[in-house]
């Protein structure tokens, strides 16, 4: 008499709130994403932009107009070799209150 239903409700409503409204907060809508490593500038990726010189592969640019989360995940902060997920949605200007 065990109430599987009722897990599978939970498992139910823990994917639909994935889906819908999960994950990261509402990306920037600039779409700027900035490197949040302690020893960074920081950096800035802009899409608008992309990255004429990736870390990783030199090879292959990111053409401009590539989203931060179209980037490869082997793509790194160009300054200080920080993995994606150390970035963080830009919004707005610089922060001055904290
Ligand atoms: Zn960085």
């Amino acid at each position: 008499m065990m109430a599987r239903r009722g897990v599978l409700g939970l498992l139910i409503a823990v994917l639909a709130g994935t889906v819908l409204g999960g994950g990261h907060p509402a990306a920037s809508a600039s779409g700027i994403w900035v490197c949040t490593d302690n020893d960074c500038q920081p950096y800035r990726y802009d899409p608008a932009v992309g990255d004429p010189h990736p870390l990783v592969h030199p090879d292959r640019p990111i053409a401009p107009g590539t989203p931060f989360a179209r980037l490869p995940e082997t793509w790194r902060c160009p300054l200080c070799g920080a993995p994606k997920p150390q970035f963080e949605p830009f919004m707005g200007s610089v922060r001055q209150r904290g």
